[in-house]
């Protein structure tokens, strides 16, 4: 099995190349077969992004590892097929917006919008069984239920959700190859007429913000724009083209765990960068030109596959798409540097190319990361790694009424939050983004779903069970989302 924690050592990179080292999460497909076929088919497929998308959002991250934008990250834990509906999908889409503009609006900072969205299908899962309810007929015809023990659930592009349905189908990964089109389509054509206009912010779900104050405090911002935009219009400033396209639509980016490797693999083309190539016919790039994760714009590794010498990182050192790295608090300081020799090849020269996603729970990171950024100052990726702070997933409890719910405390979120900003700011570094768990969907009646507690709101425990949806991870909901954004808005203003 091949190892080497240098990339300079190791054999050459290749598509598959991650197939010799060994897997954390593996998932077990009873038919080799049938997952050749299905990844066969995935090949011959459209990317879901284009080469051209991946450049511009490697710029945009590059502008982030300087100080001179903000990369802001949400969306499900999990998605989960059935929620390819319009409804739910410009719900998160339109949270990121408010979000955005609510940093750009009041710290004057360009603001990079990435969503976990359009293939975060996979979940890593701490245990391979689990036990579960399985409803049985008894003999006189009557209903009861029984103890099975089942594989555990592996996000729906994987396995189903059902009981009955958690052997893993290799079916699923070209299932999950067209909802993330249908959701990518969704978010492009809406993108595409008018959702980001900014004249008109208030119909981004605004009537259901059910805080005064938050909602007060966004309708200062909509006035104020509403007046930029007027003296804009009477002095003529809107009339440049390029002014219109600005104010009538936004990058949108898409990101997703890269978890499920066949999928990655497949998804993986040599693309020629058409604008270059006449030009540079002879340049080592026109030679050989780079692969590209056409899955997603962005992908990340997650802290359970973040291993030197597995799979995971074998994958990401050969792809040109920026990526991520969950930072938990088992990293070591020489665990990050050699990671970074690894999945890095420019050795930092590429700014943007890899941001660092810190995740260690309320009151923890001042153990872990202070020894982390130095270990970053000292190092050729000083310049080049963008801190982002995810105050989710160190963050999560089992509720204290029922135990079988996974919650977060809003005030849990916020702390962590602040510490790593203060953090940053005493050790001669900087916050770039923030990641998080989130969605705007509300139900028929426009009241947002009660996952985390605490917040503008005050939700207690005993309200989680009113609008508990997630089959992951609980999600920060519309007011509690805006209430983050604004004290980032805040903290980057001072
Ligand atoms: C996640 O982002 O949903 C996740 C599983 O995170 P982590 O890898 O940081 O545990
Ligand atoms: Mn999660």
């Amino acid at each position: 099995m091949a190892s080497s924690s240098d990339a300079g050592q190791r054999p050459a990179w290749t598509p598959s190349s991650w197939r010799k080292y060994p897997i954390s999460q593996p998932i077990e497909y009873p038919s080799r077969k049938a997952l050749e076929d299905a990844t066969q088919q995935l090949r011959s497929l459209p990317g879901l992004v284009t080469s051209h998308e991946i450049r511009s959002l490697r710029a945009q991250l590059a502008s982030v590892a300087q100080g001179k934008s903000f990369l802001l990250q949400g969306g499900d834990c999990a998605e989960l097929f059935a929620d390819c509906t319009p409804d739910k999908i410009e719900g998160k889409v339109k949270l990121l917006l408010l979000m955005s503009l609510i940093i750009i609006w009041g710290a004057r900072i360009p603001v990079v919008r990435v969503g976990r969205i359009a293939g975060q299908y996979a979940k890593p899962r701490s245990k391979a069984t689990e036990v579960v309810d399985v409803p049985s007929s008894k003999p006189d015809g009557s209903i009861t239920t029984e103890k099975k023990e089942v594989l555990t659930f592996r996000g729906d592009n994987i396995n189903g959700f059902a009981a009955d349905q958690r052997i893993p189908d290799p079916q699923r990964l070209l299932t999950a190859y067209f909802y993330s089109c249908t959701t990518l389509n969704h978010i492009r054509a809406s993108l595409g007429s008018g959702l980001a206009d900014l004249h008109a912010p208030l119909s981004w779900t605004t009537s259901h913000v059910r805080s005064e104050s938050l909602a007060k405090q966004f309708s200062h911002i909509v006035s104020s724009l509403t007046d930029a935009l007027d003296f804009m219009r009477v002095i003529g400033a809107e009339s440049q083209n390029d002014t219109v396209s600005k104010l009538e639509t936004v990058d949108y980016f898409i990101a997703h765990e890269c978890l499920t490797l066949e999928f990655e693999e497949a998804m993986t083309r040599q693309t020629v960068n058409a604008k270059k190539q006449e030009s540079a016919a002879s340049t080592p790039e026109a030679a050989s030109p780079p692969f590209y994760d056409l899955s997603a714009h962005f992908v990340w590794l997650g802290d359970r596959t973040r291993a030197v010498n597995e799979a995971h990182a074998e994958f990401v050192r050969g792809i040109a798409n920026p990526i991520g790295i969950k930072v938990g608090p088992s990293m070591k300081p020489d665990e990050l540097i050699s990671l970074l020799s690894i999945v890095d090849p420019s050795r930092g020269a590429d700014l943007g190319k890899v941001t660092l996603i810190a995740r260690f729970g309320r009151g923890k990171s001042q153990t872990h990361l202070p020894a982390l950024i130095k270990a970053i100052q000292s190092s050729p990726w000083s310049k080049s790694v963008i801190w982002c702070c995810d105050p989710m997933h160190g963050n999560t409890i089992s509720s204290p009424s029922d135990p079988s719910l996974k919650t977060r405390a809003f005030g849990d979120v916020l702390t962590e939050l602040t510490e790593q900003l203060a953090i940053h700011a005493q050790n001669n570094s900087h916050l770039g983004g923030i990641h998080l768990e989130l969605t705007g969907e509300v139900d028929e009646y426009g009241e947002s779903v009660t996952e985390c507690t605490g917040g503008a709101m005050g939700l207690e425990d005993s309200h989680l069970k009113m609008r508990y949806r997630t089959h992951c991870d609980p999600r920060l909901n519309l007011e509690q989302s805006l209430d983050i954004a604004f004290m980032i808005s805040n903290a980057l203003k001072s």
